[in-house]
């Protein structure tokens, strides 16, 4: 798998023995990747993410696994707080709700987009043993907050490739 470094300073230690158990997924809510990619390096910003994978497919690594990127902010997931700690964060590029706003649909997601997913998927379960239905979106951990990924997300798509929350169900 071909990932583009993109390193950004938005990232701090993870609690140490921290085990990575859980992806978190996200649309980046910008209009472009590159738009995306220079908020998520700014400083101001304070926001970061692990991967950001673009609509032709493109996957860009901007925090190192091991670190505690700062994608999820408030938040928790099976009655754990502060998902940051110990989870993967990624960004799909994907105009969001603002699109929504424009067009009075929600942006889809292209299929180059997906696989790529997949792909970054299948790495990041083998690599640190992630249970793959424990991969779930920032609305289920901040559902108070968050959206993304948004009604065009595919999850039961996904779930067919072996991945994603709806295998719980
Ligand atoms: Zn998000």
């Amino acid at each position: 798998m071909h990932l583009i470094p993109y390193p950004s300073p938005n990232f701090n230690e993870r609690p140490k023995e921290t085990v990575i158990e859980t992806i978190v997924l996200h649309y980046t809510d910008m209009e472009t990747a590159d738009l995306s990619l220079k908020r998520l390096c700014d400083p101001k910003a304070e926001v970061s993410t692990h991967y950001l994978v673009d609509i032709d497919g493109t996957i860009y690594q901007l925090v190192a696994d091991e670190k505690r990127a700062w994608h999820a902010g408030v938040s928790q997931w099976k009655g754990r707080d502060n998902v940051n700690h110990f989870s993967i964060g990624i960004e799909l590029q994907n105009e969001g709700y603002e699109y929504f706003l424009k067009h009075n649909v929600w942006d889809p997601y292209p299929l180059p987009l997906m696989e790529s997913l997949v792909q970054l998927l299948k790495v990041l379960t083998t690599k640190y043993n992630i249970d793959p239905s424990n991969i779930v979106g920032h609305d289920d951990i901040a559902p108070d907050r968050k959206r993304d990924p948004g009604p065009h997300f595919d999850w039961q798509w996904l779930a067919e490739k072996g991945f994603g929350k709806e295998l719980e169900k």
